[in-house]
Parts: C-alpha cells; structure tokens; sequence
C-alpha cells in the first residue's frame, strides 16, 4: 500500500466557511483527503460534520474559501456532475423494485446494453456480497441487506469518491460490528476514497485510516486513530475518544526534552516533552491516561515500573474484563482501570486495599 502522503490529493478544503444567516457552522476548515483513504469526520451532534460532507458532494454551497476533488474546484460544479455518490443512513432504497434494479437505478440513461448493465449489477452486488440476489423483493430484505443494496447501487456508479453519512447508525450492534469489518474489506477492494460521517468514536477507531475531529465548526485534531488516541491534542479530544482519567498535576521544572511534574495520587513524576499535550490550553495542568495503561496488583505480583496504593470503589463487571474504579490516596475523584479477566483470577471486591502499578511514559500531560 502506498504510504498516504504520496497519494494523490483526492479532497481539498482551504479555509472553508459556511454561515447558515447568522450562525457559523463551518469556521475555516483545512485539510485534505488523499486517494484511497478511508477517512472520518468524527464530532458531537452538531459540529458540522454533516454539513462539511455536504460541501463535498456540492448539496451545500460555502460561504468562503474553496473545496477541490481532484484538483479541480468544484464551486460552479452541481452535485450530479461531480465524481462523488453518497450513501445515507436512511438507504432510501425503493420497496416496490427488486434488488437488482435498485442497484442498477443510477444506470438508466447510461448507453450500454441491457445484458451489459446486467453483468454490472450482478459484479456491484458481489462486491458487497449480494450475489444471486438481484431477483429478490428489496423490501424483504434486512436492514443489513438493504445497507448493502445502498452501497452496491453507490457503487456501481463507480465515483472516486464514496460519502458515507452515518450508513451504519440504524442497524443493531452485532450488525453494526460485522458492517464496520465489511466497508473496510470493500474499501480496500475498490480502492475508492471513502468520506465517512459518524458521532461514535469507537466506529471511526475501527475504520478509518485517519480522522478528523470536529467541535463548532472546527478540526480539533486530524490524525490516525493510534496518535487520536495515544497522543489527543487537548483535553477535550482525549475525552471524546474513549475514556481518559484525569489527575491534578503541578508542574515542577522543565528542560532536556522532560517536564518535571508532581501528580496527585502518583507523586513525582518525569514525562518528555512528546507527552506535554502540543496546546497549551490554560486551567489547571492536569496528567491523563487511558484505563487500559493501568493494572490492579494482585498480592505477590510487583510492578515493572512504578506503583501506587489506592481502594476500590466500584467495579463493574463485562464478562472479558473489569472495570475498576479505584481511589488514589490523596484523591477524591476514582480513576477506571481496565483489567483483562483471567479464568481462575477472583474480580476483586469494592473496599478492597489495593497497589497499582504503572508506567510514566503511558501518560499525557495536559496543560
Ligand atoms: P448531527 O450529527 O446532529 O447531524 P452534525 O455535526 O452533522 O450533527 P450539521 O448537520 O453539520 O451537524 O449542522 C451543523 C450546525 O449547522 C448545526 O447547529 C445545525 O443546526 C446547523 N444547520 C445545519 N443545516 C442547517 C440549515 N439548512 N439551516 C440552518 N442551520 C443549519
């Protein structure tokens, strides 16, 4: 796979501006999309998401700035002359036409023969694996199947660039799930540059190559889902994607590349300068880190690195793991462990006096 920096420019957005009458829905939005990336605009309801996935296929005009697919301008270019086909969460498929004629809508006025669409509706609903089912009632199918059905019909149009607006959001989690693995799959099988809107993390954790966070109209943070996660740029994208503790922390000096930092429940502690979150954003310091990067001690086992005593105070069970929440001493508020549940290991009881190990370099400094 070509690394994504030396793809083409699919998408291009330059200081783009939407007003809706007064309100500022898109402030200045930069960024661009590269061929074949499987790329997700993530933010709470609201943010914009929709209405920036909406300048792509031209159903929104901009206010200011410019929006480029492949290196054309797209300003004065209508929605159905653009390379670009959109997927919607309602896949408004029609109930009274089969299958395979729903899937070969978009093909109407397209001058090949009858046979020759045939063998294309037939190849679109392979890809998404319909075979065999062109003849069917669309209307008996599940909601899974009409996705697909949805998808196949995008498809078959073969744009160079799929939008996708939360296609997955009405279907039940187990679905969802197996949806999610598929639409990566067929992504990398079409090669097709696919814009994804979604509001859940963990989706666009699961399929994107890279991702963009939105809050009111801005990119917090444009990275892939590893450094999102790892290393999120403020506090609020730390919260946003999965669960991050916060601890009070005070910073004590600074220099060679470290910060020298006394954290409430942890003590002092040295963090490099990759970790010290890249925006200052004023208020208290604080340290974070992720549930997974802290372990329980059961007794007799010693910490790798270092380790702080705590109590448990809540625990909630998942079957494949625990939730922990246990009180530092010195710190009023919990912090969540996670902990992989082992056969044969007791899940520890509220109350229980514990000692947590962890490790300096899995924390983020926010300050
Ligand atoms: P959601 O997940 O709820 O759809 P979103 O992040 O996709 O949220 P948008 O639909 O892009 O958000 O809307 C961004 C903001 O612009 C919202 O505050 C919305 O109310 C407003 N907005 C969207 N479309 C219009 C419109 N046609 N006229 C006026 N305001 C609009």
């Amino acid at each position: 796979k070509v690394p994504l920096e030396q793809r083409r420019k699919m998408i291009e957005f330059d200081r783009v501006h939407k007003y809706y009458g007064d309100y500022h829905a898109l402030r200045g939005i930069t960024a661009t999309i590269r061929e074949g990336e499987f790329f997700s605009l993530l933010g709470p309801s609201g943010c914009g998401k929709t209405t920036l996935l909406r300048t792509i296929a031209g159903f929104e005009d901009i206010s200011s700035g410019s929006v480029l697919i492949d290196g054309k301008h797209m300003e004065d270019v209508p929605p159905n002359k653009r390379p670009t086909n959109m997927v919607f969460q309602s896949y408004a498929i029609f109930p009274h036409l089969s299958v395979g004629q729903n899937v070969g809508f978009g093909l109407r006025r397209d001058p090949r023969s009858e046979a020759e669409k045939a063998k294309a509706v037939e190849e679109a609903l392979e890809m998404v694996g319909l075979k065999g089912y062109g003849a069917r009632a669309a209307h008996a199918l599940s909601g899974g199947q009409r996705q697909r059905v949805a998808l196949a019909r995008a498809l078959i149009l073969k744009p160079k660039v799929l939008l996708l607006d939360e296609p997955l959001s009405a279907l039940d989690k187990k679905i969802r799930e197996q949806m999610q693995i598929e639409l990566i799959k067929l992504q990398r099988e079409v090669g097709i540059t696919f814009v994804l809107v979604t509001h859940d993390q963990e989706e666009a954790l699961v399929m994107s190559d890279r991702i963009a966070v939105m809050f009111e109209g801005e990119i917090a943070q444009l990275a892939d889902p590893e450094t999102l996660y790892r290393r999120p740029a403020s506090r609020r994208v730390a919260d946003f994607i999965g669960v991050m503790n916060f601890l009070p922390a005070k910073v004590l000096g600074e220099g060679n590349g470290h910060v020298q930092l006394e954290v409430a429940g942890l003590g002092q502690v040295d963090v490099t300068d990759e970790q010290a979150s890249a925006k200052p954003q004023g208020g208290e310091p604080a340290v974070g880190f992720r549930p997974e990067t802290l372990t329980i001690l059961y007794e007799g086992q010693t910490a790798q690195d270092r380790e702080s005593p705590g109590v448990i105070d809540e625990v909630v069970y998942y079957g494949d793991m625990t939730y922990y929440d246990v009180k530092l001493d010195g710190v009023e508020t919990p912090v969540r462990i996670s902990m992989r549940n082992v056969f044969g290991r007791p899940v520890l009881d509220v109350g229980t006096q514990t000692r947590v190990a962890w490790s300096p370099g899995a924390l983020v400094l926010f300050r």
